[in-house]
């Protein structure tokens, strides 16, 4: 690629939603260092083109390249990780985070499985996390907004199927009462981004006597790479 090479590229890109094409064939150019602005009334089709780029609707024809590398159609997960995000206007802006913090929660940087349980509040299948068997010294953080919310030295082996630990980071976690199963409990999620990442139950080891449940595809692990700990 020279120095000139486009950042990103559409060719000749045809998107919409369902039955009907809503852009015909548009193409664009944006160099590195530049700031673009897609200037049109409403109902000209802005946000399905920016939709279009990123993944969130599939382009029905034409072309969309980050680089030299073409990612029409990949997953928006996946196309966010080539740099490239969408952040609507109003829904999922997260007051409390920084403009940074929301264009990567806003750049479905989640997989379905994170999102599922971060967003929806779904249970992962016990026993599904490989951070069941992560015995490494290091910090779980939020998935979601790479917050750290429990470290290594209060996980411990509760046997149910889910990352288990005695005690939170502090000020990494928030708590609700859930009814799902009629029955009240703690539901805990992240301090920050309100990501829903478990339960907790006071069934734990000491010296808390807590064990907070937790869905790892809700954690990323970072090791501890000083080689203490
Ligand atoms: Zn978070």
């Amino acid at each position: 690629m020279s120095g000139d090479a486009p950042v990103l590229r559409a060719e000749d890109v045809r998107a919409g939603y369902g039955a009907g094409d809503i852009i015909h064939g548009i193409s664009v150019s944006v160099a590195a260092g530049t700031v673009a602005s897609v200037v049109g009334p409403n109902g000209s089709g802005k946000s399905t083109l920016l939709k279009a780029l990123a993944g969130v609707i599939r382009p029905s024809s034409g072309r969309v390249l980050a680089g030299d590398r073409d990612i029409t159609g990949l997953p928006p997960e996946e196309i966010a990780r080539a740099g490239i995000g969408y952040v609507p206007q109003v829904d999922d802006v997260f007051a409390p985070l920084t403009v940074r913090e929301n264009l990567e929660m806003g750049g479905y940087l989640l997989s379905k499985a994170q999102y599922d349980v971060l967003r929806l509040h779904r249970t992962e299948i016990p026993g599904s996390s490989p951070l069941n068997h992560e015995m490494r010294a290091g910090v779980f953080d939020c998935a979601a907004c790479a917050l750290p919310l429990f470290s290594s030295e209060a996980k411990y082996d509760s046997r149910t199927g889910w990352p288990s630990f005695f005690r939170p980071l502090e000020n990494a976690i928030g708590m609700s009462t859930d009814y799902v199963f009629l029955m009240p409990r703690t539901e805990v999620h992240c301090r920050r981004c309100g990501g829903h990442l478990g339960h907790r139950f006071e069934d734990g080891p000491r010296p808390t006597g807590l064990r907070y449940c937790i869905n790892g595809v809700a954690l990323t692990f970072r090791p501890d790479v000083s080689g203490t700990g």
